[in-house]
């Protein structure tokens, strides 16, 4: 069996002493898209905040592609392949969608190829590519936010919440999106409230509620769940 790209195990993470996670596994297989749900509160965006370093558990063990990662900083992860998008996108407002790109431009990596592989996932892009980033729909920050993630060529993506905010139309967009990045071979950790879509362009789902996994299993599956449903 080969090993899975993000094993997260009897992990517990609090803000002082109140305990947002506690003791969540999870596993993500190399390729999968896997789709985290659960409502508002339930500890989704903390545990994405612990996997990618930016805060410290309590106890419990993270394995990235079967290395023992907890407590390792986030440019040790970025190096492992781990990459997020974080909720709210975080592109810069003041900055145009060329000048955003740059930003994660590499040694030995020119202003043009970064452009070509940015455009080449998200070709709409390319019409934008001299607006302001603040100027940009809600959707197409996303898709500059997801460029962006790209250009670091991860192994595990992790996106908090890509759809928030978004007009219909436009969540529909960022999911295709997301099935287009998952078609590339990047094995992907989808935070979403939208459960329906996240379960149609996910292979597995867990729902989280009140920091503890509830329910897990095949996407299509729970998707015909009563708990879901309801
Ligand atoms: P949402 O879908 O609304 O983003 P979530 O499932 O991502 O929710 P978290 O953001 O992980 O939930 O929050 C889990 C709990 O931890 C909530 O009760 C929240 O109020 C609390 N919390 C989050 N950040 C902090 C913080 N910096 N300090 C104290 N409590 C926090």
């Amino acid at each position: 069996m080969t090993v899975p790209i993000l094993e997260v195990v009897d992990l517990h993470a609090a803000y002082g002493r109140i305990e947002v996670l506690r003791g969540v596994d999870l596993t993500v297989p190399r390729g999968a898209v896997v789709a985290l749900l659960g409502p508002n509160g339930a500890g989704k965006s903390t545990l994405l905040k612990v996997i990618s370093g930016q805060m410290e558990k309590t106890s419990g063990d993270i394995h990235l592609a079967g290395v023992h990662v907890s407590g390792a900083k986030p440019d040790d992860l970025a190096r492992l392949g781990l990459t997020t998008v974080p909720e709210g996108r975080s592109v810069f407002p003041n900055l145009s969608v060329e000048e955003n790109l740059l930003l994660i431009s590499y040694a030995g990596v020119s202003a043009d190829q970064v452009y070509e592989t940015a455009y080449s996932y998200f070709p709409k892009l390319k019409q934008r590519r001299f607006q302001f980033a603040g100027t940009l729909s809600g959707g197409e920050q996303q898709m500059l936010a997801m460029g962006r993630a790209m250009l670091s060529r991860p192994k595990l993506l992790l996106l908090d919440e890509p759809s928030m905010g978004l007009a219909p139309l436009m969540v529909q967009k960022v999911f295709e999106t997301v099935l287009a990045v998952s078609g590339e071979g990047v094995t992907i950790l989808l935070i979403e409230q939208n459960a329906k879509l996240a379960l149609e362009v996910s292979h597995r789902g867990y729902v989280m509620e009140s920091g503890e996994i509830t329910l897990a299993g095949d996407a299509k599956a729970l998707l015909h769940d009563p708990k879901i449903r309801a």
